[in-house]
């Protein structure tokens, strides 16, 4: 089968794998699209602690099933299906919590197991979800939106009427999308690039450029304010733009060694919230139930369907002008 695979760090093949052998409990996933994703660059540089090598990247992926192992039941060959790509041991503390995505031993396919850039993969059977007649492209969006979702999850019941985004790529925009839907009046895209502003207008959140006097007019105006770029200098300027009792989320990766200087008078006087969330936990169900809800806009977060042959350049470092997620088409 067709594949992309990261033989040591910063190294990027295309080739021909062997199809994978199912284990016990194990589905084959024939893989239908598949969204790149900055953790894949992460692991492409070994940047990404837990990862091993070889490796087949890719965790955000949707496909048909192809081949069923011994001991599955529940899934038909041909059933459309989305991976969560989490794998977690199950026995660890975080674990017993329900905590699957702070677990201590924390796998994934595309990280430490081979994931979606190939033709086929092998997944757990409890990682796939059926996805009904939704689009592939779409599906592919579950788990970035299920770590939304897994973002959001702090908030609570927590009334947030106007909220403010730092980021507009692919995790900022399906945020907006999410906190439109849940029922915040305003949501507020902050970026310097105008072509993702404009993505963000287009579904019907307001683009602010940063580097406006607009900016100014916005302090301590809203209930949350998030963080998607991964900048710590943003991350450190999240809590002038949320009013007292608000919420801060830090959503972005930032580098592991960076620090930022925050008041923590100001965080006992103004009762302020900060959050920080990573990844997803079991959210892949409620994620597609959004993406269903929200309809045509998600599309707008994909700018790219390529060859499998392409998403290998792209991770070897090739810039494509104008990119969201960028996802392999088969
Ligand atoms: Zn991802
Ligand atoms: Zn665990």
């Amino acid at each position: 089968m067709k594949a992309v695979w990261f033989p040591s760090p910063n190294d990027v093949k295309v080739g021909t794998l062997p199809v994978p052998d199912l284990g016990q409990g194990q589905v084959l996933v024939r893989v239908k699209a598949s969204g790149i994703c900055h953790t894949d660059i992460e692991v492409m540089r070994g940047n990404y602690g837990t990862s091993t090598y070889p490796i087949v990247p890719g965790h955000e992926f949707a496909g048909e099933i192809a081949e069923i192992g011994a001991d599955v039941s529940g899934v038909s060959i041909g059933d459309r299906v989305v991976v969560d790509p989490n794998l977690q041991c199950g026995t660890c503390r975080a674990c017993l919590r329900g905590w699957a995505h702070l677990c201590e031993d924390l796998g994934a396919y595309g990280v430490t197991v081979n994931g979606g850039f190939a033709e086929c993969c092998a997944v757990r059977a409890d990682a796939v979800h059926a996805i009904g007649d939704m689009t592939f492209a779409e599906a592919a969006l579950a788990e970035p939106m299920g770590c939304v979702l897994n973002g959001l999850s702090p908030l609570q019941d927590r009334i947030v009427e106007r909220a403010i985004i730092f980021g507009t790529g692919p995790m900022g925009l399906l945020m907006g999308l999410a906190l439109k839907s849940r029922g915040t009046a305003e949501v507020l895209m902050v970026d310097r690039v105008e072509d993702r502003l404009g993505r963000a207008e287009s579904v019907g959140l307001r683009a602010i450029n940063a580097g406006t006097d607009e900016m100014d007019r916005l302090t301590r105006s809203c209930d949350l304010a998030v963080d998607a770029t991964g900048v710590p200098a943003v991350v450190e300027k999240l809590p002038e733009y949320v009013g007292n009792g608000g919420a801060v989320l830090i959503f972005g990766v930032c580098p592991s060694d960076a620090r930022i200087a925050i008041s923590p008078f100001e965080i006992f006087r103004r009762q302020l919230s900060l959050f920080g969330t990573h990844s997803l936990n079991h959210n892949i169900p409620d994620a597609l139930e959004l993406l269903k809800a929200i309809g045509g806009g998600v599309q707008e977060v994909v700018s790219h369907q390529l060859p499998i042959e392409e998403v290998a350049t792209v991770m070897a470092g090739r810039h494509l002008p104008g990119s969201m997620k960028i996802q392999m088409a088969a």
